[in-house]
């Protein structure tokens, strides 16, 4: 099997990628190689792995910023905005080059995926020259501030609210399972400012600034063992109005664009809890594809892999022509986070013993085994994959909508509902 169907996987742990093709990805090799060492960028172009004491050595903000300065960072930013205008064709060229060289890839997730494109869609000028070059420097981190205790798939339920201040707006709530918040500089948030109409008429799109002396954050626990989201707590936040991202009132449709973002960009994602299906097959293939419910366990998955592939091309062919990104996105989301939460699995399956007891040198152990833990965590973040297939299945399939008797009725009303004895104050203005 292994050498008919894979011959290039057998071997080799990473599969060959090229220098990226046109004018762009020649301007980033030739930036890379002055700035890397020369045996780092001389060992990469003669197809050898990086000593991984270079890596160790590399000071990766201090990279990243200098990438940034290149445009590199964000090249599909129009470079007035710190980007280099590229096509979605030559985005892709130029990861992989990134990708080629092993250098580490822009870390603010939340900026370069979420904050940048709502913001070129709905954003000021002012806005757009505030915060979008110091995303593409790689100099400012955002953060998320949409889930909260009691609205996550049901996000448009939200209770953090923002009443009117002066000038400006004064926010209050909590949120929750917010990532990267302890590293962030601005966040993007959702709070309810017009309590009197239905949930999605009501919630206005802000930016926050996460050093404001108003904003707490509590590191929550994972079962990687790892802090990588918060709880946020917003006591009188102040909020200038300058920092509304679209009208007050239409932040439902603002986030529409962020979510579509985030879909489809987490479909493509590959973070340090990812096991990508090459190394399932190497590890696979290390021990002569000996153990046959293994090999079915991969050759299964990476038929999925494939699948993947090809409706990822297909999701951003619609962005090529222009389109913001749609419920492909969905289908992309719900389809690479269950895949990756499988391949971890098999993965760990394959270890057996050792995935439960391994020695501090076990590497290939602890990664599987850090991927396993993570992967329910992805089939939950960016919304749950119950919640992707109702999409798939209203906006793709066109089956009848989810019941939903709140859908007309005003916030307060369903507040009140929920627990008579709340009451809700009278302060929207
Ligand atoms: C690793 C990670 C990172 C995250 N980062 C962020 C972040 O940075 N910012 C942020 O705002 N949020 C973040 N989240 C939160 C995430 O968006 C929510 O966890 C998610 O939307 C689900 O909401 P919930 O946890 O409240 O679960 P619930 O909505 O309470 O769902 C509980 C269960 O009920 C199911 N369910 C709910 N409604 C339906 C329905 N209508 N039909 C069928 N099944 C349903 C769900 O699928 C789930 O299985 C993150 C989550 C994770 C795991």
């Amino acid at each position: 099997v292994s050498s008919e169907i894979m011959p290039s996987y057998t071997t080799a742990q990473r599969r060959p990628a090229d220098e990226g093709e046109g004018a762009l990805c020649a301007e980033l090799v030739s930036w890379l190689i002055t700035e890397l060492p020369d045996e780092w960028s001389t060992g990469v172009r003669l197809g050898q792995p990086v000593d991984p004491q270079l890596t160790a050595a590399l000071d990766v903000d201090l990279f990243l910023r200098r990438l940034g300065a290149t445009g590199f960072a964000t090249p599909e930013l129009p470079r007035e905005y710190g980007g280099k205008d590229a096509t979605p064709d030559e985005v892709r060229s130029i990861a992989s080059t990134l990708n080629h060289f092993m250098v580490p890839s822009p870390n603010d997730f939340v900026g370069v995926n979420l904050v940048a494109p709502t913001l070129l869609a709905w954003g000021t000028d002012a806005q757009k020259h505030r915060y979008l070059p110091a995303i593409a420097s790689c100099t400012d981190r955002w953060c998320q501030l949409f889930s909260e205790p009691g609205a996550g798939s049901d996000l448009a339920s939200l209770t953090t609210r923002a009443v009117r201040f002066g000038d400006g707006w004064s926010v209050s709530g909590q949120k929750v399972w917010t990532s990267r918040a302890h590293r962030a500089d601005h966040a993007i948030l959702l709070a309810r400012t017009e309590p009197d109409l239905p949930k999605r008429q009501g919630i206005t799109f802000f930016v926050v600034d996460m050093h404001d002396p108003g904003v707490e954050v509590r590191p929550l626990r994972q079962m990687t063992g790892e802090s990588h989201f918060s709880e946020v707590f917003l006591q009188d936040v102040q909020v200038s109005d300058d920092a509304r991202v679209g009208p007050r009132g239409a932040g439902w449709k603002v986030a529409f664009s962020t979510l579509m973002s985030e879909r489809t960009s987490l479909s493509v994602m590959q973070d340090d809890h990812h096991l990508a299906i090459d190394d399932l097959i190497r590890r696979s293939a290390a021990n002569g594809w000996s153990n046959p419910a293994l090999r079915d366990r991969t050759i299964q998955l990476l038929v999925r892999d494939r699948v993947l592939q090809l409706t990822n091309l297909r999701a951003q062919a619609r962005l090529r022509v222009g389109a913001p990104p749609g419920p492909e996105g969905s289908i992309t989301k719900l389809f690479s986070s269950e895949l990756s939460r499988d391949i971890a699995a098999a993965a760990v399956y394959g270890l057996g013993s050792r995935a439960s007891a391994w020695t501090p040198a076990d590497d290939d152990a602890a990664h599987a085994v850090d991927a396993f833990l993570f992967g329910p965590a992805r089939t939950i973040a960016g919304g749950t994959s119950e919640i992707q297939r109702n999409i798939i299945g209203e906006r793709v399939l066109g089956l009848p909508r989810e019941p939903e008797v709140d859908r007309e009725v005003p916030w307060r009303e369903i507040q009140t509902r929920r627990s008579p004895r709340t009451t809700v104050s009278d302060d929207t203005q």
